[in-house]
């Protein structure tokens, strides 16, 4: 049975692994036996420090994905260090909160061209490179606000809603091509992403009542599907939407 889970001899690519959720997963990975490719725009030491300790290779990749100037570069340099990328996870994503009345055309670009352009062409590249190896890995990073409106965050929600459609479409070709997409969709959970919100009491006491868990999620909670959705265990899933979320959806 641990075979289904086994990462070793694997390399996996994971965008905004410097903290938060995307450290999380790449240490789950590693757990499971990948190296692993940080990108990112801020360097991932702690994360490399913690990869290095469980015996496993890590590279940081400097890179902004606000533009999709630096991602085939980001690509190359991915494949090259190890000869093969066999798993990718777009995780970097950024959150603007302001009224809708209010959201510039600042806000929403940044928004958009992080969550959801780099995300498609990061993907489109690795995918080129998956196909002609005949199989692969991606595990998109998509949100409660895939499925649900949310409350000032209309760029956020927009580009999750979109990248849920995106999963979709991608998993519908690539299937036939060995490469795996399904995305993670994460409930609330305590990273710099939902800072605001935790200090808002009203909000936070709000959205806490409303978890049948009981709890914010940590992002160790992640791990488990991470590490499903990069191995074989995971062969026949496509083009799923797998909520993490303490229970919310249920609701
Ligand atoms: P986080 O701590 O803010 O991490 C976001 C990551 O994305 C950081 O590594 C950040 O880099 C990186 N990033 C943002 N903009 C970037 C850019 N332009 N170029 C390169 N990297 C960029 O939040 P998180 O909660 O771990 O978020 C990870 C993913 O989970 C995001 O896609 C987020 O939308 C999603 N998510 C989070 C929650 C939650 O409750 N926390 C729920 C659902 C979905 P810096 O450190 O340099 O800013």
């Amino acid at each position: 049975m641990s075979d289904l889970f086994n990462l070793h001899g694997r390399t996996a690519l994971v965008t905004g692994a410097n903290t938060g959720l995307g450290q999380a997963i790449a240490v789950a990975l590693a757990e499971a036996g990948a190296d692993i490719v940080a990108a990112g725009r801020s360097a991932a030491d702690d994360t490399a420090d913690r990869v290095r300790a469980l015996g496993r290779r890590c590279l940081f990749l400097q890179a902004d994905f606000g533009s999709t100037a630096p991602l085939q570069a980001v690509a190359d340099a991915a494949i090259a260090f190890n000869g093969g990328i066999d798993i990718l996870v777009n995780n970097a994503g950024t959150i603007r909160r302001a009224d809708s009345l209010d959201v510039t055309e600042e806000d929403w670009d940044a928004v958009l061209n992080t969550n959801l352009r780099s995300v498609f062409f990061l993907s489109q590249a690795l995918a080129r490179h998956m196909a002609a190896r005949g199989a692969g890995k991606i595990i998109n990073v998509a949100s409660l606000l895939s499925f649900q409106g949310g409350v000032r965050v209309p760029a956020y929600t927009a580009s999750k809603s979109a990248l849920a459609g995106m999963t979709r479409a991608l998993a519908n070709e690539w299937a036939a091509l060995g490469i795996n997409v399904n995305a993670i969709a994460p409930g609330y959970f305590e990273t710099n992403n939902t800072t605001a919100l935790r200090e808002d009491a009203g909000r936070s006491a709000a959205i806490l009542a409303r978890i049948p868990a009981g709890r914010w999620g940590r992002p160790d909670d992640l791990a488990g599907i991470a590490v499903f959705l990069a191995s074989r265990a995971s062969d026949y899933v496509h083009g799923a939407l797998m909520p993490v979320d303490g229970g919310w959806l249920a609701r």
